[in-house]
């Protein structure tokens, strides 16, 4: 008690040992503080600095350390730190370019667009890239925002679309739709028999032992495209939604059944049909960016009608043939239960067509697609 009323009364007066005490230790944390504040402050501006003329990568990844920004620093706690030491919107969006372009997007969204900083002094070349950023990446939402919500539809139903399509060359391709069917197995022994590969666009409507043939089609080398699921065209063609979901249906019980996934397909009713008008060119369209090759066909059977006969069938291949003007020649016939006439031409043809000089092969994405042309 008594040390304390002799303190208290003993007190402080100028010139006193306890005002020189008091003096030093105010000038010793003065000068601590204000050289503590010039080194951050002109630490800081050092940087910014060095970043604007050019500072390179291993400079940049240190600056975090020289700013003594702790990671995970909040944007508005940077914000405020680095403009109460005077540094303008620019020079903070400066040093978040350098460092973390995620941050540039979210400072301008915070703070450059509500009104709070200035104008930015950027290079003409920093202006210039960021510019072309920005541009890049409203493109790409525009696009992204623009795109049909179909495009978004499968994300794993793509083909690798050919880089280029090959010769025109004198080539027989025959190609067989619907099936797989009854019949299959007989179009394939005569193809084994003649050492002939063919095409098959299949429908995924069938049974474990349609799948069974789809397999051995392909075990057999002939190539297999997509044709249809349902085949029931005012549905398919309501819209390219419903046509996706048919082709993929389809698609994926191939490649379920073969291993093979299918790069090359038929439109049911072929590509431009009475029924799909209104959606061909979105089809189409969108068909081709999924990298899938579409086939139509230069000679028809005709065999779709009611009970063709032998005589007719055969004649639609020749005449046809010998009425086109290109080498190859895309002959579609029919593989299902009910067209066994069909079955009884394929040697008949393959015969007679060899004689002309033809050879016989499967499609595959390269060959020159033939397209019934819109009208
Ligand atoms: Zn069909």
């Amino acid at each position: 008690m008594t040390v304390c009323i002799g303190e208290r009364f003993d007190s402080m007066y100028f010139g006193s040992v306890k005002f020189f005490k008091r003096l030093i230790l105010a000038v010793v944390f003065g000068w601590i503080a204000v050289s503590t504040f010039f080194a951050v402050f002109f630490g800081i501006k050092y940087n910014i600095e060095k970043k604007k003329t050019g500072g390179d990568a291993v400079a940049a990844s240190s600056d975090s350390a020289s700013l003594n920004v702790p990671d995970g620093t909040s944007l508005e706690d940077l914000y405020l730190a680095m403009s109460a030491k005077g540094y303008s919107a620019e020079d903070i969006l400066d040093f978040l370019s350098q460092n973390d372009e995620i941050a540039v997007d979210k400072f301008v969204e915070q703070y450059m667009n509500g009104g709070q900083p200035a104008e930015t002094e950027q290079t003409s070349a920093e202006t210039a890239e960021t510019e072309a950023v920005s541009e890049t990446k409203t493109t790409e939402t525009t696009a992204d925002a623009d795109a049909p919500s179909y495009t978004k539809l499968y994300p794993d139903l793509y083909a690798e679309y050919p880089k280029e399509f090959g010769e025109d060359t004198k080539t027989v391709y025959l190609t067989f739709d619907d099936g797989p069917s009854d019949n299959t197995l007989m179009i394939l022994s005569i193809l084994k028999k003649h050492n002939i590969k063919a095409t098959f666009f299949m429908s995924g409507s069938t049974t474990e032992k349609g799948k069974a043939i789809m397999k051995q089609v392909a075990d057999e080398g002939h190539a297999i495209g997509v044709h249809s699921y349902s085949h029931d065209y005012e549905k398919i063609y309501e819209s390219v939604d419903s046509y996706l979901d048919d082709f993929y249906n389809t698609y994926s019980i191939i490649y379920d059944a073969t291993g093979v996934k299918p790069q090359i397909f038929r439109f049911a009713g072929g590509s431009y049909n009475d029924f799909n008008h209104d959606v061909y060119d979105d089809l189409v369209a969108e068909m081709t960016r999924r990298g899938f090759v579409y086939y139509d066909w230069n000679v028809s059977a005709q065999d779709a009608v009611v009970d063709p006969t032998w005589t007719y069938i055969y004649n639609n291949v020749m005449n046809g043939v010998k009425s086109n003007s290109t080498n190859r020649q895309i002959v579609l016939m029919h593989d299902s239960a009910d067209k066994y006439a069909t079955v009884t031409t394929v040697e008949d043809i393959i015969i007679e067509l060899e004689k002309d000089g033809y050879s016989f092969d499967k499609l595959d994405n390269t060959v020159p697609p033939t397209h019934i042309v819109k009208y």
